[in-house]
């Protein structure tokens, strides 16, 4: 059977061998035996059930919590050759009818369905007529009650095993706990599965936390080693993700926003733009996350402290699932801790659940904090032990510098003290520091007896070192208040002089935002850029061409090993990670073109074109489109007319003209009977800035409206 297997994942797949467990979890499944597979995002859980359902005679049934999910597996397989389809709430009646014909003549080999359609009394009753090759759930910690992604209809799927006693079932999920495990097994009544637990590392992602500063400033040098990559950038709030996307689009990275007071509509085409485009940036809250399965995401930056390490693992996870080198990265100060534990203290819910919630938001602060190697404690977290360290992390790469801050912690714990246990950190450090100034004198501080004893420290040092006395717990935030200290219990032992304090010292920001690359930066070299735009260009017009992103056409992956290995006929394609029999047939070619060197001018300006429509659906303006695209401003309009003129954008996309302007131009416009007006008659226009570009764009905008 292994023989067969390998050969359907070559044939079909273009792989050449399995990874991890997915032979084991293959044979037991297209052996008919049921299965329960924890495996972490981006391990490849999807070949775990479409194997067997290619070994194993008759339909395959796969069930997915999420639309999008289906779509783009379906378009996955599609462009594999493998018949798929997905039966979902966007298709009418007509093009459902359609379907299950196809499926009664046997002309599918996989189906994939929502939950609550495939419990329907009908849809059961259908599939019991038919030969049932296997049922997968994806996503199947989907029917636990304590995840946040907890969908009641996962709960009537148990009745499968008795429906369909000798059909195997695969559930699949890439939530670790036990807990979960155990509700997966007992609900769907999975007793008689094997199960099969992989590691929960992600080798190729690359972690690193720093201490914020001037997040934007730090961000940005985070970003421009990352130029043209996609990544998430997740901050806490509405307000703040709406800022940001607005920030990173005017200085040069395409950002769009996503949360959860944006419009339906809105959010899905932003959603949906981040999938079939390249290297846009997605700012987002939480809200942004499930069913992202775009493989090639970059990099995952935090602006603010996740509340939990499973939060943290899950959502840096996004990043990297094609097993190409990323990034998560995270930015994080005192701010965020006072926010947290504020928020936690305002939360609903009975105490023990508080203390839960705040024994998991320490493990976070602890995370950050944290002197040895970041993945090992992430990984001891979930239960895994890592003997050594991984040698990816900024702890391991940078080394972390402790010091003995004994003395200067119970100099900062007695001014809080001293001061009557009510101030923020601003007021405790000028304490420290003996600063003279009207907030010291108001209540008399300058007379206590800590009054400018800190003078060996920096300002910086001390905050430093608040913040890793809050993160420890030896200082607590006032809850109500506006982020005063108070003493906490467990610092007594310090004060009194019983224990002594090692804490991180922190880097210099210059130090880390030059130590900051990771391998992604590098995933393709400068030498190798221009073939590399090639290749992703071709992919891309593929991709339009047939409704599908990117990624659906060829990985990243597959992609870089053609750069590399330059094959040069359709053999030594074929020899390439991820180039299937039917990939070959269809694509090879036109790869092997470009790769030969055979891409002229036409296809690199149509590329230019297309990223210059999405710069300018992103909000960019034509003088920043110039200098991302790095060609003039004025052939920035030209192009803009454009596309203007073709509809692919329309002229508020492109402009952002005064009303005013607008009409005065299109009046002289159509007053010159549809000749351009001289700019010097259009007085709002200013000196220098490419005036007759504009005028372009407004014509065009004019003819593609009336057809003039
Ligand atoms: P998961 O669902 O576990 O997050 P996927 O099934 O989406 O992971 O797989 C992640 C990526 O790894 C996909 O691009 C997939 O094609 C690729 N992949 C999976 N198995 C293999 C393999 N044996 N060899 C090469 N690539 C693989
Ligand atoms: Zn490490």
């Amino acid at each position: 059977m292994l023989d067969h297997a390998l050969r359907i994942l070559k044939d079909v797949f273009g792989y050449d061998s399995f990874r991890g467990r997915q032979s084991a979890i293959i044979e037991r499944v297209a052996g008919g035996g049921d299965a329960l597979v924890l495996m972490p995002t981006g391990g490849g859980k999807s070949l775990c059930f479409q194997v067997p359902a290619l070994l194993r005679e008759g339909l395959a049934v796969v069930v997915s919590p999420l639309i999008a999910l289906m779509d783009d597996q379906v378009a996955t397989l599609d462009e594999l050759g493998v018949a798929a389809v997905a039966l979902n709430s966007t298709l009418n009646a007509e093009q459902q009818r359609e379907i299950a014909e196809r499926i009664n003549r046997g002309e599918i080999k996989m189906l994939y369905l929502a939950p609550e359609r495939l419990v329907q009394p009908r849809m059961l009753a259908f599939l019991q007529r038919l030969d049932i090759a296997l049922f997968a759930i994806d996503e199947a910690h989907c029917v636990s009650q304590w995840g946040h992604d907890f969908r009641p209809e996962y709960l009537q799927l148990g009745q499968l095993a008795e429906l369909f006693p000798n059909v195997p079932r695969i559930a699949l999920t890439a939530t670790a706990d036990m807990r979960t495990r155990e509700e997966i097994v007992q609900r769907l009544h999975l007793h008689n599965a094997e199960r099969f637990l992989s590691s929960f590392d992600r080798p190729n992602i690359f972690y690193r936390i720093v201490p914020k500063d001037q997040p934007r400033k730090q961000l940005l040098a985070f970003l421009a080693e990352r130029k043209g990559d996609a990544g998430i950038v997740y901050c806490m709030s509405r307000k703040k993700v709406d800022e940001m996307a607005a920030f990173l689009t005017e200085q040069g990275f395409p950002a769009l926003p996503y949360h959860a007071g944006l419009a339906n509509e809105l959010r899905a085409y932003h959603q949906k733009r981040f999938l079939n485009e390249e290297g846009l940036i997605m700012v987002a809250t939480i809200a942004f996350g499930m069913g992202i399965d775009k493989p090639n995401v970059r990099f995952v930056a935090h602006l603010d402290l996740p509340k939990s390490l499973e939060a943290y693992y899950q959502e840096t996870g996004r990043a990297g699932r094609d097993s190409l080198p990323a990034d998560a990265w995270m930015a994080y100060g005192l701010q965020d801790v006072i926010f947290l534990k504020q928020m936690l203290n305002n939360s609903e819910g009975d105490e023990r659940h508080k203390r839960v919630e705040q024994h998991k938001l320490d493990a976070m602060l602890a995370l950050c904090e944290e002197t040895r190697c970041r993945r090992q404690v992430l990984l001891a977290y979930f239960d895994e032990d890592m003997p050594n360290p991984c040698g990816h992390c900024d702890n391991c790469i940078d080394g972390v510098q402790t010091w003995d801050a004994t003395e200067p912690a119970r100099q900062a714990l007695s001014a809080i003290y001293r001061s009557g246990q009510r101030y923020g950190v601003g007021h405790l450090v000028d304490l420290l520091l003996g600063r003279d100034n009207d907030k010291v004198r108001g209540p008399g501080h300058q007379h206590l007896s800590i009054f400018g004893v800190g003078k060996a420290l920096s300002e910086g040092e001390w905050r430093s070192l608040f913040r890793q006395l809050v993160a420890r717990g030896l200082a607590d935030v006032d809850l109500e208040g506006y982020g005063g200290l108070r003493l906490s219990d467990s610092c007594r032992p310090l004060l009194r002089g019983e224990v002594t304090l090692q804490l991180r010292r922190d880097l210099k920001p210059q130090h880390t935002a030059k130590t900051s690359s990771s391998a992604a930066s590098q995933l393709v070299r400068g030498d190798e850029r221009e073939q590399w735009e090639a290749l992703r260009a071709l992919r891309r017009k593929l991709a339009e061409e047939h409704a599908v992103p990117p990624y659906v056409i060829f990985p990243d992956a597959t992609l870089l090993e053609m750069l590399r290995s330059k094959p040069g006929t359709l053999t030594e394609m074929a020899q390439v990670s991820g180039v299937g029999a039917r990939k070959l047939e269809r694509y090879g070619e036109a790869f092997l073109e470009v790769l030969g060197g055979n891409v002229e001018a036409p296809r690199v300006v149509a590329d230019l074109r297309h990223e210059l429509v999405s710069l300018a659906r992103a909000g960019m303006t034509p003088l920043q489109i110039a200098s991302q695209l790095r060609c003039s401003e004025k052939n920035v309009y030209s192009l803009l007319a454009e596309a203007i003129g073709r509809q692919q954008l329309s002229l508020e996309q492109a402009l952002d003209l005064p009303e005013e302007l607008l009409g005065e131009i299109q009046d002289a416009f159509l007053d010159g009977e549809g000749e351009l007006p001289p700019v010097a008659e259009v007085s709002g226009l200013f000196v220098g800035r490419a005036e007759d570009g504009v005028l372009y764009c407004v014509r065009a905008a004019l003819q593609a409206e009336f057809g003039a």
